[in-house]
């Protein structure tokens, strides 16, 4: 069998599936299989699959088609253009948080110090620090199990682990300190939607998804919360649910915040910047 013949197979079985993108999945899977880089499908579409490796891709494709995510089954999960090691442990990092990022980037002044809270598998924290190694970055994170994912991203992609990280709920960590960004990408999926979500959601930890009060439960505490831990002039940057809008702008302005919200790459509103007055 050819790699081609094998892209062509595995992507009529995820199609049978089905899952939502068999051919691209079909190639992520394979390539991992054999250890490639993707586009080599396609230039080395002829040569022939060792079997055992075409095996593992089928037990791979086997998993997909049971409704995992890819990036479990790799392992594997790109974030601003940097590769994060995912286990179940952790949510797997989506495209609309690196809105989160740049946020970060933009509103951090050199050696400002940074919190992120629910850092999960540290791809906020870690790729904050990677681009501005000036900024202090402490993380924050309940799971113990995520902090090791984390901590590990952070050395394999800087090298060291400069990233206080810190075992606790929220600010739980951080009791009598001042930060001057704050950054969150909290739970915030309502309970209520769960039957109706995507399959591969089910595989997430569920306190990474979904917070009381309609998703909004875990976004309160963390604005009720967090005036005691910026510093005059200091930036929260949270990420929240498409409708979450009004609750956002007037949670935060009853708290003295200016709040703007800005929307993600789909037109969606996804990230609030609460600035606090000096
Ligand atoms: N954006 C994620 C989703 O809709 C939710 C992430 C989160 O709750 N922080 O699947």
């Amino acid at each position: 069998m050819t790699i081609a013949e094998a892209v062509r197979e595995m992507t009529v079985r995820l199609e049978a599936a089905p899952v939502e993108s068999p051919a691209l999945d079909a190639e992520v899977l394979l390539a991992h299989a054999l250890g490639i880089e993707r586009y080599r499908l396609l230039i080395d579409g002829a040569r022939p699959v060792d079997s055992e490796k075409f095996n593992r891709c089928r037990r791979m494709v086997e998993r997909r088609c049971g409704g995992e995510p890819v990036a479990y089954i790799t392992g594997i999960k790109e974030f601003y253009s940097l590769e994060f090691q995912v286990t179940p442990d952790v949510l797997i990092p989506r495209p609309e948080t690196e809105l989160l990022v740049d946020m970060a980037l933009y509103y951090a002044r050199p050696g400002a110090d940074l919190l992120d809270l629910g850092t999960g598998s540290g791809a906020i924290a870690v790729a904050v620090r990677k681009n501005r190694p000036d900024i202090r970055v402490h993380a924050s994170d309940v799971s113990a199990a995520a902090l090791r994912v984390a901590k590990r991203n952070c050395r394999r992609i800087i090298g060291a682990v400069p990233i206080r990280f810190r075992s606790g709920d929220l600010f739980s960590p951080f009791d009598g300190k001042r930060f001057d960004v704050i950054v969150s990408n909290p739970p915030y999926v309502d309970p209520a939607l769960k039957p109706s979500l995507q399959r591969e959601i089910g595989h997430e930890p569920e306190r990474a998804l979904f917070a009381g009060d309609q998703g909004r439960a875990v976004l309160q505490r963390i604005i009720d919360s967090a005036e005691s831990h910026l510093l005059p002039g200091g930036i929260l940057l949270l990420e929240m649910g498409h409708d979450m809008r009004d609750f956002i702008l007037d949670a935060g302005e009853r708290h003295g915040y200016a709040v703007s919200v800005l929307n993600d790459l789909a037109g969606f509103p996804r990230v609030a910047l609460l600035k606090r007055q000096k």
